[in-house]
């Protein structure tokens, strides 16, 4: 009989302990989280109180990396907002094209 080989899915509260260290873990969630028709002024200042708040995270490249792989449409993740993420992933999507010219 061959051998039944299982890939089991990573247990769920493995893949999301990262967040019980998590900086924002006791913030205001509207910090990172635009408001419909925010512009300017209050938008920049909310952006900085976000970023302010993941440049001492313990777990910021995790969240980065998780927001960046689950391609997180809405808020500050990782220090990174939502339009800085799509940057990056047209960055590396043109990376990747490259290499493969
Ligand atoms: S990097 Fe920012 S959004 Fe991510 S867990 Fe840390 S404080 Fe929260």
């Amino acid at each position: 009989m061959p051998a039944l080989m299982l890939k089991l899915p990573t247990p769920v509260a493995e893949s999301w302990d990262w967040q019980l260290a998590a900086a924002c873990r006791d913030a205001d969630p509207t910090v990172f989280f635009h408001p419909d028709n925010e512009r300017g002024e209050p938008r920049k200042s909310r952006i900085r109180e976000a970023k302010r708040i993941c440049r001492r995270c313990s777990v910021r490249a995790r969240c980065l990396n998780y927001a960046l792989e689950a391609r997180e449409r809405h808020g500050t993740w990782g220090g990174y907002t939502e339009d800085e993420r799509r940057t990056l992933h047209r960055q590396s999507a043109q990376y990747e094209r490259d290499r493969a010219s």
